[in-house]
């Protein structure tokens, strides 16, 4: 039997980098799956974030580093890296995280262009590792959701917790009324 045909190394580092993006998302959202968008702030689901590049992912060597990537909007990571201003706010996030030098030496590496030199091997390990720690993070989430189960949404999350203290202030108004004034509806 013909052994099977082994992946392309460049579409293994594809697929690397697509489950590293899906991890930051994941490692970054709350106990209801929300994250914010680092470039303008908006708060939505890990499933509608992106795992956006600060260096782009045409640069080899960081195309698989974790701390290159973090979650974006769809406006952000597209048009607004390329037109927007949010290649500004990306590098002000970058220095704010992880230092200036951290920064320029990421910046430096980008105009180089240096190509970085994949082994398979070492291809295989991340993945594993990249998809372990995924499995971890979903099987959480649906935990929390288990326990959670009001939390589909933030909006959701919050108007149970106004009820319930709208439902306090009610309980505590009519215990006064009751004890001290002899109202008891
Ligand atoms: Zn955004």
């Amino acid at each position: 039997m013909a052994a099977k045909k082994k992946k392309p190394i460049g579409k293994l580092v594809d697929q690397v980098a697509t489950r590293l993006q899906l991890l930051v998302r994941l490692k970054a959202s709350d106990d209801c799956g929300y994250a914010n968008c680092v470039t303008c702030d908006k708060f939505l689901h890990y499933k509608e974030l992106q795992g956006g590049h600060f260096i782009p992912r045409g640069t080899s060597f960081t195309k698989l580093m974790e701390e290159n990537i973090h979650p974006q909007c769809f406006g952000c990571n597209g048009f607004g890296m390329k037109y927007g201003d949010a290649e500004k706010h990306y590098t002000f996030y970058m220095v704010d995280m992880y230092g200036r030098d951290f920064v320029e030496n990421l910046l430096a590496e980008k105009k180089a262009k240096r190509p970085h030199k994949w082994v398979r091997g070492d291809l295989d390990t991340l993945l594993v590792d990249i998809n372990a720690q995924i499995k971890e993070h979903q099987q959480m989430n649906i935990k929390k959701s288990d326990i959670l189960l009001i939390c589909a949404t933030p909006p959701a999350c919050s108007a149970v917790i106004i009820g319930m203290w709208y439902g306090f202030g009610v309980w505590l108004a009519n215990f006064f009324m009751c004890s001290w004034g002899g109202i008891c509806t």
